[in-house]
């Protein structure tokens, strides 16, 4: 059967209205992928960028604002006069504080003066702090934007645990339906990830051995060299399991875990990941004991630098905020019944890389000589970031005489090299899905509250337990008890060079 919905292959033309549009987010990612689609000819003529800010900027001031960061954010050799000038002339500035009743009338005049197009699509992307969501949604409906033709776009953290996520679906789900609402998530738009659903269900090779049959153990680690840096702050209230499991090591679980779906629509690939989440062994405060490592990284050496800790960067040493989490979890259906997965992530680690590793199952039988200790099990490494690509490790003969001597070896896939193109940013992609109106690489509310329902346990017990994170050197792979966890079954983590 084939897909009986596809998505418009092209962006409709519209108001992309960003909320936050002076902040890091829509700086540093939004807009430069926007410029970027727009210098591929992607964003179609009359296409309009509303950035909402406090500041008391006209359209030139802000254009300046945007220009300036463009020039930081995107690589110089995508930068062209013609194309920034074409992007420019799209960009509005209205001053809003969204909270601020009486304001909203700037931007319901821009959006209601539309010398073209007064069809447009309406994109509300809300680059703000989630306690802002509910306001703006309700405000957008009372001035008449939030009809059939709107989409609005939510940037985790979508809460901060069950209730607070149920709160926030309720308050925008109370004027959008869930089809006008996209959840980013996005790891999902990078190309390695989406390729990762392409191998497994494009070829046949391996659908047959991703099984508990043949498949030892899943490794799923999104190590970060940086430190929180300036946004201690707001780090401190979420923490590494709330900021990076809940949502990134989750949906990368769910994409190596899922049933293949009966083709790629809107809703086939998200219903197949919820029942991923679903099936997650729920955890039990022993198992939240045995099975989860917390840690929060002191002063260290990073690229040989010295680094500070945690502690220092926030102002404080009263935290028990953790920068980095690994765990055991288990997929608790037919395919996977026994076999682990093993999340890690954390800040502060000895390099920045997020990788998939399935490791395979030791041949049954050791029929050559010599080759006990030599080998070892075949596995798939999936290089997320940085340098998207795939490596397939194998046991080969050594060439020359003198008997079967094995050596492991690995056939590599580095997209840059065999595609001869740089991999787009997942922004770039992800924008583009919201203009089409195609929502299946964005988290649907039933799968975030599966994820939140799953993780609460954790932050239940962690927050009862009188034991604090494990401290770690800045610039190492975490805290010991993180190797022990997967060690006391037999394993070890690997790393991205090995
Ligand atoms: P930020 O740099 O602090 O920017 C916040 C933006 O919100 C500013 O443009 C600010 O505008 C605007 N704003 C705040 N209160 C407002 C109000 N009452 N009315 C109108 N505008 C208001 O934050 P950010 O880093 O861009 O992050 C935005 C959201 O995205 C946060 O929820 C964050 O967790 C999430 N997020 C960010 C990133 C990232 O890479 N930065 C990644 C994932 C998720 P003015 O102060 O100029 O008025």
């Amino acid at each position: 059967m084939s897909a009986p919905h596809p998505a418009p292959a092209h962006p409709e033309v519209c108001d992309f209205t960003v909320f936050g549009g002076s902040g890091d987010l829509a700086l540093r990612k939004l807009l430069p992928a926007l410029y970027l689609r727009d210098r591929e000819g992607h964003l179609p003529d009359d296409t309009r960028i509303i950035g909402v800010t406090r500041s008391d900027l006209d359209d030139d001031g802000y254009r300046a604002l945007v220009a300036d960061a463009l020039t930081t954010y995107v690589a110089p050799g995508l930068l062209d006069d013609e194309s920034i000038s074409r992007l420019l002339v799209r960009v509005h500035h209205v001053r809003l504080d969204v909270l601020d009743h009486d304001d909203w009338h700037h931007l319901h005049g821009l959006l209601k003066d539309r010398p073209r197009h007064d069809d447009a699509v309406r994109v509300f992307y809300l680059a703000v702090a989630p306690g802002l969501f509910g306001p703006i949604c309700r405000r957008l409906d009372e001035i008449g934007a939030a009809d059939a033709n709107a989409r609005v776009v939510m940037e985790k953290p979508v809460g901060h645990d069950l209730a607070s996520a149920q709160a926030i679906n309720d308050a925008v789900g109370s004027v959008f339906e869930e089809s006008q609402i996209f959840r980013i998530d996005h790891y999902l738009g990078k190309e390695s990830v989406q390729n990762l659903l392409v191998t497994r269900f494009a070829n046949t090779f391996l659908e047959p051995l991703w099984n508990f049959r043949w498949v030892d153990h899943v490794q799923i680690t999104v190590a970060e060299s940086l430190g929180v840096g300036e946004r201690g702050g707001y780090y401190d209230h979420a923490g590494a399991l709330r900021d990076m499991v809940q949502n990134h090591l989750l949906q990368l679980l769910c994409l190596v875990a899922m049933e293949p779906p009966t083709y790629v629509g809107r809703e086939t690939v998200r219903d197949e990941k919820l029942k991923v989440l679903q099936a997650l062994r729920p955890m039990a405060a022993d198992d939240v004991d045995r099975d989860t490592v917390r840690g929060r990284y002191g002063v260290g050496l990073v690229d040989g630098q010295p680094v500070a800790s945690y502690a220092e960067e926030l102002g404080h040493d009263d935290s028990t905020t953790e920068t980095f989490v690994a765990l055991r979890a288990e997929v608790q259906n037919w395919r996977w019944a026994g076999v682990p997965f093993y999340l890690r992530t954390g800040k502060r680690m000895d390099r920045r890389t997020s990788e998939i590793v399935v490791v395979f199952k030791e041949p049954p039988h050791a029929m050559f000589p010599h080759s006990e200790g030599v080998t070892q099990p075949n596995s798939l490494h999936i290089q997320v970031q940085p340098d998207e690509g795939m490596r397939l490790h194998l046991t080969a003969k050594e060439p020359g005489p003198g008997g079967y001597r094995l050596r492991p070896v690995s056939l590599d896939l580095s997209y840059a090299t065999a595609f001869d193109q740089a991999s787009p940013d997942a922004y770039e992609r992800l924008l583009m899905d919201v203009m089409k109106g195609n929502p299946t690489l964005f988290m649907r509310r039933d799968e975030v509250e599966a994820a939140w329902t799953w993780i609460e346990p954790i932050l239940t017990r962690w927050a009862t337990s009188p034991d604090r994170p494990l401290r770690y050197a800045a610039g190492t792979s975490g805290p010991t008890a993180a190797a022990t966890l997967i060690e006391r079954d037999g394993r070890t983590w690997q790393e991205s060079d090995q």
